[in-house]
Parts: structure tokens; C-alpha cells; sequence
């Protein structure tokens, strides 16, 4: 006999199709505003309170780093007079700080190296001025700096906002498990704070408690929003109940709020992972509404996932190269950030592709939403960008489909994908690159393309290699948010 075992799902994607609650935005406000006569409807704030802990506000906003730019750790520290870098003794040659004068500039290593008198000459640390040693000796640079040269280790204040189905659970979550990670950088700051956002709306009143509890939340900061629920997988239509879906509008409308909103107006940086099923970013009518959202709430970056059936702890990996790249290094998720951050994320690239939806506001242009579609490619397990199935969906034989990389001789268009070896059943996609050449697409770690997505029918309109060099052939440096 089989040997079989239940287990709780992580999956955020149920098959089978729910009906549909009715929760009007009306009927919420109402409540709120007290304009019922329903004695029954008045709110009780006690009432249904989560579980987890609610942190309190953050009132300091020390934006200071406590730790060495270059080592990642603590100790005695200085800081440089023309950026927020600190820099550690032990990484000065074990400076004594005791000795520094008040009236000595300390320039770091990365603004020494970015200042055009000053670069190509040796290391003094401390200067009068701009440019005078303020020492007799130069200073030494010593052990190894962890992160890019140019990186930073910021602990400025950060929220992380969970909006979370309550039938997901906390445990194991991937917002906690990104509030882990960071509490190493964070413990001894007040600068990290996270709220776990529970909902599970089975009543108007249970929306009406939620929207006034939101309006407790914390302005100028940098926040992490994760919508942690259910998607349909057909429609991309999120669950605000264990049992019932809203259009992605009404959704963001009743569960994220018009408080949250006005978060997003007063917050320095933010980014908002979807976790939930692929559909809400691979319907084309999904996609076109949760577009118009993002737009709406002003969401500089979000990022969806595009498995059919998305598993968020996959994403686990990604989600703390992100946290250090991203929220401790401050760099900006652009493309190049994007590959090096995409390339170590074992799990992910198995399960799932990433959709980056980008908000651009410019003196010149209204403000639009472009999507980047990162998918991996890889010449044996995912050729043309589309994961080998285990078994043919024709003959349904396991194990009998084949790579195939071929090249349509009338167009010299190439394309790459599977083909089962019985029945000759096939898949295909074009590709930008040969596939039959072995040097293009690594046969270890394979290589993660950007499609560029045409605005106007979704289709892929090109492919890049994520981390390739500019037109002009250089490499192209990573971004940062914050320059000296
Ligand atoms: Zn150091
Ligand atoms: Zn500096
Ligand atoms: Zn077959």
C-alpha cells in the first residue's frame, strides 16, 4: 500500500473556484463613521484583536548606521562627514579613537575613492578641510569589505506589514522569517518594527474593526508590505476570507484601506512582495487591474510571482538576498541588482519566475507602471524558460520529455523547449539567444532573462540576459539609494 500523510498546505493557491462574498466599501465606511442605527453593528475594538504581538510606533528616526559599512560589525565606530558610512577601529588598523580632533574631517574609504583629488592619493582617513591630511601617517584599510564596494549597512527605521489571510498562519512565514533575518542587523535599534496584519472578513463589522485599526500606522519610514493570502487561480481574484474572493480593486480597497494609502504617500521607500498565486500577475485582466492598484496606492516596487500554484516559502531565499542587497545595502532592485540577487536564489528559480512591477513619476510624463517578467532559463531543466514537466501530459509516460534547442531555418528564429520521445508531443518558445550553444546559457546555474512586456498586449515583446552588460559593452554598476 501507498504510504500516504496530511499535512498543512503553504501553498497560497486553491483550485477550486468559491462564491464570492458581498462586502460593500459603503457599508464599511458607514460603520466606521458611526452612521448606523444598527445598535448590533457598533465596533468593538477588543474584539478579535491578532494574536501577535502590535509593536509600537517608531518615534525615534535616527537614520545612522550602527554598523561598519565594510565588516558588518559593531564596536567603535566613525562617521563619514560626507555620507551616512560608519566605519569600525578594527577596520582602521585598530585606530584609536581617542586621538581624533574635533576639527578633523573623516572621509571613507568609498568617498575618498569617489572624490577626483583625492583618489588616486594614499589613505589618511582624517583631513582639514577637503584635502589636507590631518595626520602624519596614512591610515590602513584592513580585513574584508563584505558587501560592494559601494554598499552601505543601513539600519534606518523600517516597517514590515503583513497583511496575512488568518488561515496561512504566522509560523514559518516568509514576513517573519524576513523579520528574523533582519533583527540581526536590528536588535539593539527600536528601528525595526512588524506588524502582522491578520484578516478573515466573514461580517462588514469584521472589515470595519480592520479599517480602523489601520489607522494607527506609521508614517516616514521605509516599509515592506507582503500580501500574504489565497489567490484564485484562474481569475487572480484574492481571498479577503478563508472562503471568498474580491476583484483585485475591491480587495486592496477593503483589506489594505484608504489609511494604508496614505502611508504610502508619506513613506521614503517601499516595497511590496504579492505572495500569492501566479494568476494574479499572469491574467492579462488581473494584471491589467492590479497595475492600476499599484498605481493608484503609488507602490515604487512591487514584486509577483508567476507559479501557477505559488509556494511562498519558496521564495524564502530571494526574499533574504533581497533584505540584505535591498533594505541593509540600499541597493536599488534594478536589473542588474535583480540578476545578482535572482542568481543565488536556489529555490526560487526552480518554482517560480518574478514579475517586477515599477512605478515611474516624472516632472515631464503622468505616472505609469512598467513590468519586468524575470524568468530562468536553463538547457536541461527549464529550456526556453519553461520547467520540464515529469510526465506528458499525452501519453502521460513519466520521464519521456526531452530538451529540445533548434533553430527555425526559413526566419534563423531560434527556439528551445521539450518534446516527449514516445509520442512526440512538443512545446516550444522562442528565444532570444542559440540555444544550441552551450556557452551562452550556463549548464550549472543556468541564467535568468528579463522579458520586456509590450504595454499594450502583455505579450513579450523582447528578452535580455538580466545581468548583461549596457550597450556600450561595460558592466554596469548597481545603483544605491542613498549617495554621498
Ligand atoms: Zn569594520
Ligand atoms: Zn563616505
Ligand atoms: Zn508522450
Amino acid at each position: 500500500m501507498a504510504r500516504t500523510t496530511q499535512n498543512a498546505s503553504k501553498s497560497v493557491g486553491l483550485s477550486d473556484y468559491r462564491q464570492r462574498s458581498n462586502l460593500s466599501r459603503e457599508q464599511i465606511l458607514a460603520l466606521i463613521n458611526g452612521v448606523t442605527d444598527d445598535e448590533d453593528m457598533e465596533l468593538d475594538e477588543q474584539e478579535d484583536k491578532p494574536e501577535s504581538e502590535q509593536e509600537s510606533n517608531v518615534t525615534d528616526h535616527d537614520q545612522s548606521s550602527i554598523y561598519c559599512y565594510r565588516c558588518h560589525n559593531g564596536g567603535s565606530l566613525v562617521t563619514c562627514c560626507r555620507c551616512t558610512r560608519d566605519v569600525c577601529a578594527q577596520c582602521l588598523g585598530r585606530l584609536d579613537f581617542s586621538a581624533i580632533q574635533d576639527v578633523w574631517s573623516f572621509i571613507c574609504p568609498v568617498c575618498h575613492g569617489e572624490d577626483k583629488q583625492l583618489k588616486d592619493e594614499p589613505y589618511y582617513a582624517f583631513y582639514l578641510g577637503r584635502s589636507i591630511p590631518a595626520v602624519q601617517e596614512p591610515c590602513p584599510v584592513v580585513g574584508t569589505n563584505i558587501g560592494p564596494r559601494k554598499a552601505f549597512c543601513s539600519t534606518a527605521p523600517v516597517v514590515i506589514l503583513s497583511f496575512r489571510l488568518k488561515s496561512l498562519g504566522n509560523r514559518g512565514s516568509v514576513p517573519l522569517m524576513l523579520r528574523t533575518h533582519l533583527e540581526s542587523y536590528f536588535w539593539c535599534t527600536d528601528n525595526l518594527h512588524y506588524h502582522d496584519i491578520v484578516f478573515d472578513f466573514h461580517t462588514v463589522k469584521d472589515a470595519a474593526i480592520h479599517a480602523r485599526r489601520m489607522k494607527s500606522l506609521v508614517p516616514n519610514v521605509r516599509l515592506v508590505t507582503f500580501i500574504y493570502t489565497h489567490s484564485n487561480v484562474h481569475t487572480g481574484d484574492l481571498y479577503h476570507a478563508h472562503d471568498a474572493t474580491s476583484p483585485i480593486d475591491e480587495w486592496f480597497n477593503i483589506v489594505l484601506t484608504d489609511e494604508f494609502k496614505v502611508l504610502c504617500d508619506k513613506v521614503s521607500q517601499h516595497w511590496m512582495f504579492i505572495l500569492a498565486c501566479g494568476a494574479i500577475v499572469n491574467n492579462n485582466t488581473a494584471r491589467m487591474h492590479l497595475k492600476r492598484q499599484l498605481l493608484e496606492y503609488k507602490v515604487p516596487f512591487a514584486f509577483g510571482f508567476s507559479a501557477a500554484m505559488f509556494n511562498a516559502h519558496l521564495s524564502s531565499d530571494f526574499i533574504i538576498h533581497f533584505a540584505t542587497r535591498v533594505i541593509i545595502q540600499l541597493a536599488v532592485p534594478l536589473r542588474h541588482t535583480m540578476a545578482r540577487m535572482l542568481n543565488m536564489s536556489f529555490s526560487l528559480r526552480l518554482h517560480s519566475g518574478v514579475i517586477v512591477f515599477r512605478y515611474h513619476n516624472s516632472m515631464e510624463n503622468t505616472p505609469s507602471i512598467t513590468v519586468e517578467n524575470y524568468v530562468w532559463h536553463h538547457p536541461n531543466l527549464a529550456p526556453g524558460g519553461m520547467r520540464i514537466p515529469s510526465q506528458c501530459p499525452d501519453c502521460m509516460r513519466l520521464g519521456t520529455l526531452k530538451p529540445i534547442k533548434s533553430v527555425e531555418r526559413d526566419t534563423m528564429q531560434y527556439f528551445a523547449g521539450f518534446k516527449c520521445k514516445r509520442c512526440k508531443w512538443m512545446k516550444r518558445k522562442w528565444v532570444s539567444y542559440d540555444p544550441r550553444d552551450g556557452n551562452l546559457v550556463d549548464k550549472v546555474n543556468g541564467k535568468w532573462f528579463l522579458d520586456i512586456i509590450d504595454p499594450d498586449d502583455g505579450e513579450v515583446a523582447s528578452s535580455i540576459d538580466a545581468d548583461a552588460p549596457e550597450d556600450d559593452g561595460i558592466k554596469a554598476e548597481e545603483l544605491y539609494y542613498a549617495r554621498a
